[in-house]
């Protein structure tokens, strides 16, 4: 197995196509981000910069130096972006300095963070792998919260499912050795007028078992050389596609 670490955007990857997995991962191929994505690691990065000093001023900064924050880390988005017509560059900038402006004025003074963009590596028994990520913000009450910025609010279902969530609680109990006191997903949507959700969740020893169980059988289909392409919902987007069209001549 020529990757030594999972996170959850290459098992999520590798679920949704493995073939996706194998051009992005094994033969590490360019690709160009989509607009929401470069969106979502600008405003994750303004609200960083602020959250992260808070741990120890417990004072938010005043608000034009997080819009400041969103438009640097925008700059470095915008030449790895593929944008189409439809979506201009600049117009997805005023839109996150809206959607930043929103969070930091409306829920940002509620949050007192003690924890902040914490990595984590777990190591399993006989696993020739391990798991890594970090996790965006744990509160002074030990609640974890992920940020996500998306166009359409997540079904319960979704949230209910999300592995994201699931792998922080985990890495969480294994690191703190205690339960997170909660778990909530602040999803910015991208309305004309910018909205947050709240949505808690809950995970229980069993969701873990089943997330270890999927990991070890993402790490086994990893090894195997298991890469075959899996038509979804993203092909139209899938910057592998030509290299997709050839794959039963190669
Ligand atoms: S075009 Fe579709 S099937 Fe082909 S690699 Fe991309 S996601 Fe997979």
């Amino acid at each position: 197995m020529e990757q030594r670490h999972l996170s959850v955007s290459q098992v999520k990857t590798y679920l949704l196509c493995p073939l996706k997995y194998f051009y992005r991962y094994v033969q590490r191929l360019p690709a160009p981000k989509s607009p929401e994505l470069a969106l979502g690691t600008a405003v994750h990065s303004a609200l960083e910069v602020n959250f992260a000093q808070k741990v120890q001023s417990r004072e938010d900064l005043p608000i034009g130096q997080v819009t400041d924050a969103f438009s640097d880390a925008w700059k470095t988005q915008v030449p790895e972006t593929a944008f189409d017509q439809e979506e201009k560059p600049g117009q997805i900038k005023d839109e996150g300095v809206r959607i930043v402006g929103h969070y930091h004025s409306t829920v940002s003074p509620a949050i007192q963070p003690q924890r902040v963009e914490e990595k984590f590596e777990l190591a399993f028994e006989n696993a020739p792998y391990t798991f890594v990520g970090r996790i965006d913000l744990v509160d002074s009450g030990g609640l974890i919260i992920d940020h996500k910025t998306t166009k359409r609010a997540p079904t319960p279902e979704q949230v209910r499912q999300d592995f994201q969530l699931t792998a922080y609680s985990l890495a969480h109990r294994l690191t703190q050795g205690q339960p997170e006191a909660g778990l909530r997903l602040d999803v910015m949507v991208r309305t004309k007028t910018p909205k947050v959700l709240h949505l808690p969740a809950v995970r229980a020893p069993r969701d873990h078992v089943r997330f270890l169980k999927l990991l070890g059988h993402v790490a086994k289909g990893i090894q195997s050389d298991l890469f075959y392409p899996n038509p979804n919902f993203t092909c139209p987007s899938c910057p592998y596609r030509k290299q997709c069209d050839a794959w039963q001549d190669v």
